[in-house]
């Protein structure tokens, strides 16, 4: 079983999403961009922010000028925000050690802060069309289907060898990874694959009947979960331009104070949020140093 590239890539070519970052003239850093705040995100939160994120800092020198108080402030509610301060560091060695411009092959992508082996992938094949491998929770689902004939799997090591052998070997390689990225997106969706639509005429998993998954995927909650609380913590911060008391973060979640502190301590401890000497909270880059560089300028 495999996957015919003309089916696929035919149906890309008319039914592809309009996104922002698909669009001509968008540069390899604002894709790069595009791919920090997809992990874990959906397109529809990630739009807007994305948009005026580019406005403000087109390129990794502008991000990179920027204090990490402000990337996060402007990250606003997209989540993991591990990954605001991860994309401002990548600005900064982009910045300063690739005169500006985005590396172009997977090695050296991998070595950048906050790049793994999807977005390294991701970027070399949607930002410069090499014909690599890109493999999301999508893909894989997709592959598992047509290929193994299961409903779900979890992330394999042979996931890149698999996907890697169906990409066709011309020109049309970053069009067939694009494509099968998205139609794991909006087709062969986890809960609802929409077959009736589907391109690929032949599938392992619908012609075997559509067997049930062995493992169960557990769904991820978030009301009162740690990330719950760390979000509560950071909005207090982002609100505020100035350091805010221990009071002021304490009532932004009230019903459990030891999961309270946790959170705050793990932002402290990822470095999003700072304590200022005087034992007031800040975030990232608005603690004392900040105060007293904007003292010196006064
Ligand atoms: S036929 Fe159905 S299950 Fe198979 S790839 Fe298409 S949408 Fe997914």
């Amino acid at each position: 079983m495999s996957i015919d590239p003309g089916e696929l890539v035919g149906w890309y070519e008319s039914a592809q999403r309009d996104l922002p970052w698909r669009r001509p003239g968008v540069s390899a850093w604002q894709i790069l961009v595009s791919e920090f705040m997809l992990q874990q995100t959906p397109v529809a939160r990630v739009e807007p922010i994305w948009l005026a994120w580019i406005e403000r800092w087109p390129t990794p020198s502008a991000t990179a000028a920027a204090g990490p108080a402000e990337v996060l402030r402007a990250w606003g509610k997209l989540g993991y925000p591990r990954r605001a301060k991860r994309l401002h560091e990548c600005a900064v060695v982009i910045a300063s050690e690739y005169g500006d411009e985005v590396p172009r092959d997977v090695e050296t992508l991998l070595t950048l802060p906050g790049i793994g082996a999807y977005t390294a992938r991701a970027v070399a094949c949607f930002a410069y069309s090499a014909g690599v491998p890109v493999v999301d929770t999508n893909v894989r689902r997709v592959v598992t289907r047509v290929l193994h004939g299961q409903a779900d799997a979890p992330a394999r090591a042979r996931d890149l060898d698999d996907v890697a052998a169906l990409l066709p070997d011309d020109e049309t390689a970053p069009t067939f990874s694009a494509a099968l990225m998205e139609l794991g997106a909006v087709v062969c969706t986890a809960r609802a694959p929409q077959c009736g639509i589907c391109p690929l005429s032949r599938c392992r998993w619908r012609a075997a009947g559509y067997p049930a998954a062995t493992v169960v995927k557990r769904v991820q909650r978030y009301a009162g979960t740690d990330r719950q609380v760390r979000g509560r913590l950071l909005d207090v911060l982002r609100d505020s331009s100035s350091p805010v008391t221990r009071a002021q973060l304490d009532v932004a979640w009230l019903t459990d104070t030891a999961q309270r502190d946790r959170a705050l301590d793990s932002l402290l401890v990822d470095g999003l949020v700072e304590q200022t000497a005087d034992g007031l909270f800040a975030l990232a880059g608005e603690g004392d140093e900040a105060r007293e560089g904007s003292a010196a300028i006064t």
